[in-house]
């Protein structure tokens, strides 16, 4: 997953396969060419940092017009480390109303509109079913992680729009890696409820401290849920360790901004 350049932004491109149903643009924001001030300098993506509004909607603006829409058309949520995913199965006149809505992961088969979900340490996960023309974003801090969030919104693109995972293909980006993201027991605890083991995602450091690899996690999660392993990419990338390039809640002490992990269909025709 190389960094291009596009029209004034520099992003982490995943190569997702097109076909004649449905193509795709996509990938993982980097913190540069941006309009926004230290320390959200300078492409803040974050609605919900304290960096001026204006700046943000500019920011936004620069995204959506790098791929030729309207700034009406990029659709994120209020992400709250839980496991909703929000589904849009047709067009609406006025996408703005979901900015209010709770959700972790979106997906649609509507093709336009730019799906997106914001991070500064959390993983952003792209999904692409080239078959039935159907995209997903998804959003997984620990929690998420913990709650099989990138697994479930696999399985919501399986109920919904009969997409099979065999066909999926996947994009996990830069977030926080393992050299970077000590975690304690209450994490500990979160992920003993479920059916993760804990010892393959995690390596112990101290006593009651462990070094917790997300990227992984979303992997196996992703795997589980039937992804080919030959069709899930990984940015490999700490963001952490890159000041110069990316958002790091945890490094700036939570005065940050934030990245994106967006995906737009560019063509569907399911005729
Ligand atoms: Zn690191």
């Amino acid at each position: 997953m190389e960094i291009i350049r596009s029209g004034r932004i520099h992003y982490c491109a995943p190569h997702f396969d097109s076909t004649a149903v449905a193509a795709t643009v996509q990938g993982f924001t980097t913190r540069h060419e941006g309009v926004s001030r230290p320390p959200y300098n300078s492409l803040n993506l974050g609605m919900n940092t304290d960096d001026s509004p204006p700046n943000v909607e500019g920011n936004r603006s620069i995204l959506t017009r790098t791929f030729g829409i309207s700034q009406d058309r990029l659709i994120t949520v209020q992400q709250t480390h839980g496991s909703d995913i929000l589904a849009i199965d047709a067009p609406n006149d006025d996408y703005s109303h979901f900015l209010e809505l709770e959700a972790d992961a979106i997906i649609t088969n509507q093709p336009g509109v730019m799906i997106g979900v914001t991070v500064a340490d959390c993983v952003p996960v792209l999904l692409f079913d080239p078959v039935k023309g159907v995209i997903g974003a998804v959003h997984a801090g620990w929690q998420g992680c913990a709650a099989q969030i990138t697994r479930q919104t696999v399985q919501g693109m399986e109920r919904l729009f009969g997409s099979r995972p065999q066909d999926l293909q996947a994009a996990i980006g830069p977030c926080i890696g393992p050299c970077c993201y000590e975690v304690d027991q209450p994490v500990k605890d979160g992920f003993d409820k479920n059916r993760t083991s804990w010892e393959s995602v995690a390596e112990s450091c101290a006593p009651g401290k462990w070094r917790l690899d997300m990227a992984l996690i979303n992997r196996m999660q992703l795997e589980e849920a039937g992804v080919p392993i030959t069709a899930i990419q990984s940015s490999g990338v700490c963001v952490c360790c890159h000041r110069e390039l990316f958002f790091s809640y945890r490094r700036d002490n939570g005065e940050t901004g934030r990245q994106m992990g967006f995906i737009m269909l560019t063509v569907t025709d399911k005729s």
